[in-house]
């Protein structure tokens, strides 16, 4: 069992003080690296999720809203304490994920990032008249907290995905009532004990709930009380949700599934573009939103390029992400290990060929899955279809530009894509073409606090980082002043 300062509560938080579990339910939290149960986290019931809400609307306050300078306040303390503790919920965040030491710890660096922009721009959420003065009336442009929102996190940023909302959210000065993964809680159990020793928030600000995902959406999709759902997940689970919500026309912020595509030119600097390409794959095990999923790589230079990613990928380490030096952790379970086999199968069987990494049969037991790199890969293949979500790198051959760009839309998705060329004004017309919220360009760099970031198409509603992610949480209400 895992033991840390901040896990001596293993239940919700609601109202201000942890639960007690009177029912006594609970669930298993692993260690993917070793397959043993590390905790046993409480379960919540139905009424535990109202007692959340209830809470949450107790702390709203409309009439007279908490000031600037309060929130911000919250969010300097929250980002302070992330930084003071960095290590420790690194080493948990680690433990129940899998991803390697130094790159959880560097997700509570990102995390804290995001407490730090809200903080600094919080200001831009000030009201404001309009300079115009149209019908005879000073126009003040107020921008009020949507209400008590549901946040919705996914499993591979354990911290990462909660520090998008929640800063936005307490900058907004909206209450919520949170939902970890069930694969990772403990991480967001220390933050909250973090927040509890650390802030001073009033009771019912924030509120952690755990256990089933339909008990728990049932009671945020269907409350009156909840106005918002800001939700990081699978496409599949965002159409429920929009469905469960229609019939209140909730407000809805959505950063759904991706199937990113990497495209390399032949004019491309290769060894950076490779470089890149191992960097952004291989994070989180290949398991993030934003991961490469579909490499396009011109025929001129496909052989090079796969020469650069075998000779990269053959000399990375897999093993427990606790042991410091490692580059690549175990996948987060048995169900997305045996996707990512069973991509690699279908792959190989329709006429793609291995460059770098095993045979499907040799793959052995456990949740560690080899960096693999193979080529020829055509349209009909699962790994080109569907996002695969582990350290898979399929390549593809294209030839013209206009080819690339079509074949990069090919999805429904639109969350993330790269492409490499020495030509700026190539560079500028693909970015353009490529129907993605986020376009790299001679960089495989994902999202960050400062920008906003978010899907296009299937991949999301709404943005999260930057200005445009403070402004999710609030609802601008216009009052004209006639005399
Ligand atoms: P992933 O593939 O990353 O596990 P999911 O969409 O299945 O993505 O889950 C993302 C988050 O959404 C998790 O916290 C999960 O428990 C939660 N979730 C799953 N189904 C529902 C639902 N019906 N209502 C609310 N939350 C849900």
């Amino acid at each position: 069992m895992i033991e840390s300062p901040l896990l001596e509560k293993l239940n919700g938080y609601i109202g201000g003080r942890w639960t007690d579990n009177v029912q006594g339910n609970t669930f298993d939290v692993y260690n993917p690296a070793t397959g043993d149960v590390i905790a046993k986290v409480a379960s919540m019931s139905e009424s535990e999720v109202e007692d959340a809400v209830a809470a949450g609307k107790s702390a709203l306050r409309l009439t007279s809203p908490y000031s600037i300078e309060t929130r911000r306040k919250w969010l300097e303390d929250i980002r302070d304490a992330l930084k003071a503790n960095r290590e420790e919920v690194g080493r948990i965040l680690c433990m129940e994920h899998g991803k390697p030491l130094q790159e959880a710890q560097g997700e509570v660096d990102y995390a804290a990032g995001f407490f730090d922009y809200c903080s600094k721009h919080i200001q831009a959420l000030d009201a404001h008249t309009i300079p115009e003065k149209p019908k005879d009336c000073t126009w003040t442009v107020h921008y009020r907290p949507v209400g008590v929102t549901g946040l919705i996190t996914p499993w591979n940023f354990p911290i990462g995905m909660i520090a998008k909302k929640l800063s936005a959210a307490l900058a907004a000065g909206c209450p919520s009532v949170i939902k970890p993964a069930s694969e990772t809680p403990l991480t967001m159990i220390a933050l909250f004990t973090l927040m509890d020793q650390h802030t001073d928030m009033p009771d019912g600000m924030v509120n952690l709930v755990m256990g089933k995902a339909s008990v728990i959406g049932k009671v945020l999709c269907e409350s009156p009380d909840v106005p918002m759902l800001s939700f990081t997940g699978s496409t599949e689970v965002g159409r429920k949700l929009i469905q469960d919500t229609a019939d209140q026309v909730k407000k809805l912020a959505l950063e759904l599934g991706g199937n990113a595509p990497f495209i390399v030119f032949d004019d491309a600097d290769l060894d950076a573009a490779a470089d890149n390409l191992i960097a952004n794959k291989f994070r989180g095990g290949g398991q993030t939103c934003v991961c490469a999923n579909r490499i396009f790589v011109h025929e001129k230079v496909a052989d090079a390029f796969g020469e650069k990613l075998a000779e990269r990928v053959n000399k990375m380490t897999v093993g427990d992400g606790i042991n410091g030096d490692v580059d690549l952790g175990p996948l987060i379970n048995k169900a997305g290990f045996d996707k990512v086999k069973r991509h690699l199968e279908d792959a190989l069987e329709q006429g793609a060929s291995l460059v770098a990494g095993k045979q499907p049969g040799d793959l052995g037991d456990g949740l560690f899955f080899p960096p693999t790199v193979i080529t020829d890969v055509t349209r009909d293949m699962c790994c080109y279809r569907e996002e695969t979500f582990g350290p898979l790198v399929p390549m593809a051959l294209f030839r013209t530009e206009e080819e690339v760009i079509e074949a990069g839309n090919d999805t429904e998705f639109g969350l993330a894509s790269y492409v490499f060329t020495g030509d700026a004004e190539r560079a500028q017309r693909v970015a353009a073409g490529l129907r993605f919220g986020h376009c790299g360009w001679n960089t495989g760099t994902g999202p960050t606090p400062e920008a906003p970031f978010g899907g296009m198409k299937a991949s999301g509603i709404g943005r999260e980082g930057g200005l445009e992610g403070l402004f999710e949480f609030v609802e601008a209400q216009t009052v004209p002043r006639g005399f």
